[in-house]
């Protein structure tokens, strides 16, 4: 991981803290410096602070981005600020964390984004019959464009990073939706349902199977 963070005792805390869980982390002390350390390696995730001298964490993301790097980045804002959350999500940060905040709910929101990967832009997924342009947010079946609402592109999107394996309710949950939904693990099955409506049943295929007790699978 790379924590960005000027507060020097605060980032070696929170590298401390994130090593005893096992998760190491190289610490950088301004936005600048997050550019090139975080486009010459490839982290897991990238823990950035909004408030740094020079570019700020805002714009540290922003030009992230646009270097192309794609590694999911949580923001840590100074203030429960509406405007802040939205300033960073707009720019591309995958999630926030308002100070001061828990440890424990670091290490949660870190592990979540390192399981979910790299927010990729790139080309066309394929499995079979079936792709998914990611960036066009368009699904299709052969020629066939299959309107999808984003909830069911992002669901789709997962399953078909991963065809052929068993993904658990838990693992689609923390893939496609946000924390608040940990809890609700129906709403994954309401909307394996919707998917098969439209990407399976008028195309008289069963691509999404139900493997009992597991969870769901794409056949690859
Ligand atoms: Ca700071």
């Amino acid at each position: 991981m790379l924590v960005v963070e000027d507060e020097v005792k605060l980032a070696s805390l929170i590298r401390t803290a994130l090593r005893e869980q096992g998760l190491l982390a190289d610490v950088a002390i301004k936005g600048e410096d997050a550019l090139w350390m975080a486009a010459a390696t490839p982290y897991d995730v990238v823990v950035l602070d909004v408030n740094l001298p020079g570019i700020d964490g805002f714009e540290t993301v922003r030009r992230l981005r646009g270097e192309e790097v794609q590694t999911p980045i949580l923001m840590l804002t100074a203030r429960d600020g509406v405007e802040d959350r939205i300033t960073g999500l707009d720019t591309g940060a995958d999630d926030y964390l308002v100070k001061p905040f828990d440890f424990g709910e670091l290490f949660a929101r870190v592990r979540a984004l390192a399981r979910r990967g790299p927010t990729e832009t790139g080309p066309e997924l394929r499995v079979g019959d079936l792709s998914l342009d990611v960036a066009r947010h368009t699904a299709r079946r052969g020629d066939v464009e299959i309107e999808l609402s984003t909830k069911e592109l992002q669901l789709l999107e997962v399953f078909m990073r991963r065809p052929g394996q068993v993904l658990s309710r838990y693992d689609l949950l923390e893939r496609a939706w946000d924390m608040e939904y940990e809890n609700r693990s129906n709403v994954v099955d309401v909307y394996v349902g919707y998917l098969r409506d439209k990407i399976d049943r008028p195309f008289g295929v069963e691509s999404i199977e139900t493997v009992r007790g597991a969870g769901y699978r794409l056949r690859a």
